[in-house]
């Protein structure tokens, strides 16, 4: 498969992070997915590595609240890239206590990792962009985070409603200066736009 050259080095777990003092040495360039509870995003990052259970399902407790490292080889160049699984947020019945914790360390990484290159917003197409990423991008803004959105679960719809969330996205988009005006459609379950996410995730230098 074409793409699984992209990342033709291991892709490996690296490490949980709960606090910033935990994080990794800033010596080489990463990318993070964020996203709403749910939204996809561990089977994306499953689809994008070509790993079935590289990144857990959210709900398995334990990791729920951590900043998950992994390293991403392209067997040519070192160091490799860290891809960065952030904690899902909007999960309603988590209580406030954890909520408020997962926030503050979401919003630290977001505003404060000098190496990070682009943020990866995860939205359901079936949902389009809520107040909660509205939330996140505006912190992207604010922290200079260049951001590019990636619909999820595409499978899940018709084409008139992913050609409706498309539109919704991008007029949400367009108040946000940090924001790329390009979209990545996805289904982690067809393959659709996995190819195209590997590209740019490996493009980035
Ligand atoms: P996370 O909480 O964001 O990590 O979400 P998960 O990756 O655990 O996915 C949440 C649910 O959506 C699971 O039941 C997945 O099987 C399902 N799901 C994820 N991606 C897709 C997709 O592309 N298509 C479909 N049909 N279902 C998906």
């Amino acid at each position: 498969e074409k793409g699984r050259l992209l990342f033709a080095g291991p892709v490996t777990f690296v490490k949980g992070v709960v606090a910033m003092s935990g994080l990794p040495p800033a010596d080489r360039i990463e990318v993070c997915f964020a996203g709403r509870s749910n939204v996809g995003k561990s089977s994306l990052i499953n689809a994008l590595t070509g790993r079935k259970t590289l990144a857990r399902a959210s709900n398995t407790p334990g990791r729920t609240q951590e900043i998950n490292y992994f390293a991403l080889g392209d067997g040519r160049a070192q160091p490799e890239k860290y891809l960065v699984d952030l904690p899902g947020y909007g999960y309603a019945e988590a209580p406030v206590a954890i909520v408020a914790k997962w926030q503050a360390l979401l919003k630290q990484y977001l505003s404060g990792r000098q190496t990070l290159r682009r943020a990866f917003v995860l939205v359901d197409t079936r949902h389009g962009v809520k107040s909660v990423d509205d939330e996140i991008m505006q912190l992207l803004d604010r922290s200079a985070v260049a951001f590019q959105v990636v619909l999820t679960k595409a499978d899940k719809v018709s084409m008139a409603e992913r050609l409706a969330t498309i539109e919704q996205v991008k007029g949400a988009l367009a108040k946000h200066p940090a924001a790329y005006p390009e979209l990545v459609v996805t289904s982690s379950e067809k393959g659709d736009g996995i190819e195209t996410l590997r590209a740019i995730v490996a493009g980035l230098e």
